[in-house]
C-alpha cells in the first residue's frame, strides 16, 4: 500500500482522521462510525454508509494504527409502518422499539430488528468489513447513556434555542414544551407518550400515553426511552469519541440532524463533530426486471449474489464519496467485469496508475488479509453465455470451459461462476435467454434451397473435430468450401455475406432466432447429435 499512500481519497481521509484523532484523543484507538436502521430490508444504496468509514478505517489499520469502526444499529427507534407484504395486523406494533416488534411471520429471528440485521451482517462479513456492532436498544435499556440523558434534559432550553434558530418563524410552540427525551410507555411499549411534568431537582418525570396509561418515574433510573434523533446523534459522537462519520445528503440541509448536531455536540455534550463527508446517492440499474419475492428492495445480499465481494468493494473504493454511481443488475455487469479484469491485468503487469493500484488493493483485501478470489477468472460474459446455453448442466459447462483451456474443474471458476449463474437465472431478460429448439424446424428445413441444404450437410459431416477451434474453423469454412475457396482464404465482401447468411440459418435452426451466443460455443453446448438432428442431418 505504500506506493498508493498519497494516491486516493481513502488515503487523504485517513491522513486527516489520524491527525484529528491525535489532536482530540492522543493515544486512544481511532473511532470511525456508521449507523443503520433495521426498520426493514436494508437497501443496497445504504451500503455506502458502511463502506465509506470501512475503507478509511481499513487504511488506518493498514498503517498499523488501532482503529475501531462502530456500527450503530438504530434498533431502539420506533416501528413506523407496516411494509407491503407483511400482515396488516402488525400495525398494532407501530410506535414500539424495533426490538419489541415480532419478526415477520416465518422468521427464525427473535424480533423485527434482528430479522433485518441478519442478512446485512452476513453481507458485511462476506465483504470483509471489520466492525463493532452496537445495539442502541442495549445501550439505552442498560442505562449506558444515563448521564448524557440527564445532561440533555437539564440543557433542554439550550437545545431548543439551537433548534429554534433553524425553525420557520410560524410561532406556536412555547420553549418550555420542548423535551429531548421520549419515554416508551410502560404498559403498551409504544412511544405515543407526552411528558407532562419534569422536576430538575428530583428528575421526576410524569408522562401520559395515548393508550390511557400514565405514570411518574425518576429519569435518573428510567431505562425505557430515548433521546430524540437530533440530540441522540451528537450525544453519541461525544460518548463514543467519533472522529469520522459520513452521512447521506439528506442529513445536510439547514436545520438537519448533521447541522444542528454540530452545534449541540459542543454546546451541550462538550464533544466535537466528526469529520463527516457527505456521500452521494448510489443508484441501482436493472432491478425492474428482477422478480423478487421480497419486494422491490435490492439489498447488499442481492448484489453479492451476482458479483464477488472484491468487485462490489471496488465500486466504492474507486469513487470519491461525493461521486454518485450505479450498481448494475442488468447487462452492464458484464462490462463492469470486463473493466475489473482489465484492471487486474494492468496491476499484474505493473502498468496500473497509483490510484488504480490503491482501489484494486482496497477491493481484493483488507488489513486482515486477502478476500476469497476466483482462481481462474474466466470473463463474466463468457460464463454468462455458457450458463445461458447449458441451463445449469454442470457437465456441459465444464466441457466447454475445458475446451476453452480455461479450467480443468468447475471449482477453479468459482465463486465467479456461481455469481454468473445467479445473474443468468435472475436478471437475464427472458427475451434474451437462449432456448435451444427441442425439435427440428421442419417448415424451415423444407423451404431451403439446394445451396443451403448443401451447407448444412457439410456442417453435419464436419462435426468430428469437437473443439471450439475445430468448430470455429468449420462454421467459417463451410461457406468458403461452397465458394470453392481454400480454408485459409482471405475474406471478401461476398464471402462475408455468405458467412453471415449461413450463421443466421444456423441460429434459426438451433435457437429459433437470427442471433445468439457465439456459434462454436452454442454448438458445443447443444452437442453433436442434437445439432445433426436440428439441421436435418
Ligand atoms: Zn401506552
Amino acid at each position: 500500500m505504500a506506493e498508493s499512500a498519497e494516491a486516493d481519497w481513502v488515503s487523504r481521509f485517513a491522513d486527516e482522521v489520524i491527525s484529528e484523532a491525535e489532536r482530540r484523543a492522543p493515544g486512544k484507538p481511532i473511532v470511525c462510525a456508521s449507523g443503520l436502521s433495521p426498520s426493514g430490508p436494508i437497501h443496497l444504496g445504504n451500503l455506502r454508509e458502511v463502506m465509506t468509514p470501512h475503507l478509511v478505517a481499513d487504511e488506518i489499520r493498514r498503517r498499523g494504527l488501532d482503529c475501531v469502526h462502530l456500527l450503530s444499529w438504530d434498533d431502539y427507534d420506533r416501528f413506523r409502518r407496516v411494509p407491503a407484504g407483511v400482515d396488516p395486523s402488525w400495525a398494532e406494533h407501530i410506535g414500539k422499539p424495533l426490538t419489541s416488534v415480532p419478526a415477520p411471520p416465518g422468521s427464525p429471528h427473535a424480533n423485527w430488528a434482528e430479522h433485518f440485521k441478519a442478512p446485512m451482517t452476513a453481507a458485511l462479513t462476506e465483504l470483509g468489513v471489520d466492525y463493532r456492532g452496537i445495539s442502541q436498544t442495549e445501550q439505552y435499556t442498560s442505562g449506558a447513556y444515563r448521564e448524557q440523558i440527564l445532561l440533555a434534559v437539564r440543557e433542554r432550553s439550550r437545545i431548543d434555542a439551537i433548534l429554534a434558530a433553524y425553525r420557520t418563524k410560524d410561532g406556536g410552540r412555547e420553549v418550555a414544551d420542548y423535551f429531548p427525551y421520549k419515554p416508551y410507555c410502560e404498559l403498551c411499549e409504544r412511544d405515543l407518550t407526552k411528558v407532562t411534568a419534569y422536576d430538575d431537582e428530583t428528575t421526576e418525570l410524569a408522562y401520559t400515553c395515548e393508550c390511557g396509561f400514565g405514570e411518574t418515574v425518576r429519569l435518573a433510573e428510567h431505562d425505557r426511552g430515548k433521546l430524540v434523533w437530533k440530540v441522540d446523534w451528537p450525544m453519541r459522537w461525544a460518548y463514543e469519541g467519533v472522529v469520522f462519520e459520513p452521512s447521506g445528503v439528506d442529513h445536510h440541509s439547514p436545520g438537519s440532524a448533521w447541522v444542528v448536531g454540530g452545534q449541540i455536540v459542543g454546546e451541550v455534550f462538550g464533544g466535537e463533530q466528526p469529520i463527516g463527508p457527505m456521500y452521494a446517492f448510489v443508484g441501482i440499474t436493472g432491478m425492474a426486471k428482477m422478480s423478487s419475492s421480497k419486494g422491490d428492495v435490492p439489498t447488499p445480499a442481492d448484489a453479492l449474489g451476482i458479483m464477488e465481494a472484491p468487485v462490489l468493494r471496488w465500486l466504492y473504493a474507486r469513487r470519491k464519496p461525493a461521486q454518485s454511481f450505479k450498481i448494475a443488475f442488468d447487462q452492464e455487469i458484464q462490462r463492469l467485469y470486463d473493466e475489473w479484469d482489465a484492471l487486474a491485468r494492468k496491476v499484474d503487469s505493473g502498468q496500473a496508475q497509483p490510484a488504480e493500484l490503491a482501489a484494486h488493493a482496497r477491493a481484493v483485501g483488507t488489513a486482515a488479509g486477502p478476500l476469497p478470489a476466483t482462481p481462474v477468472p474466466v470473463p463474466y460474459r463468457t460464463l454468462a453465455s455458457i450458463l445461458d446455453i447449458t441451463t445449469g448442466h454442470d457437465e456441459q459447462a465444464l466441457r466447454i470451459l475445458r475446451d476453452l483451456d480455461a479450467v480443468d474443474r468447475l471449482d477453479q471458476a468459482r465463486p465467479r461462476l456461481d455469481r454468473a449463474q445467479r445473474w443468468v437465472a435472475d436478471h437475464l431478460p427472458a427475451d434474451q435467454r437462449t432456448h435451444v429448439r427441442e425439435t427440428p424446424d421442419q417448415d424451415l428445413l423444407d423451404s431451403l434451397g439446394q445451396t443451403e441444404r448443401e451447407s448444412l450437410r457439410l456442417l453435419a459431416d464436419g462435426l468430428d473435430d469437437w473443439t471450439l477451434d475445430g468448430l470455429t474453423s468449420l462454421v467459417y469454412g463451410v461457406p468458403k468450401l461452397q465458394a470453392g475457396l481454400d480454408a485459409d482464404a482471405k475474406p471478401t465482401p461476398e464471402l462475408k455475406a455468405a458467412q453471415r447468411a449461413f450463421f443466421v440459418l444456423l441460429y434459426r435452426l438451433l435457437v429459433g432466432r437470427d442471433t445468439g451466443p457465439r456459434l462454436p460455443t452454442l454448438l458445443m453446448a447443444v452437442g453433436a447429435d442434437r445439432v445433426r438432428k436440428l439441421v436435418g442431418g
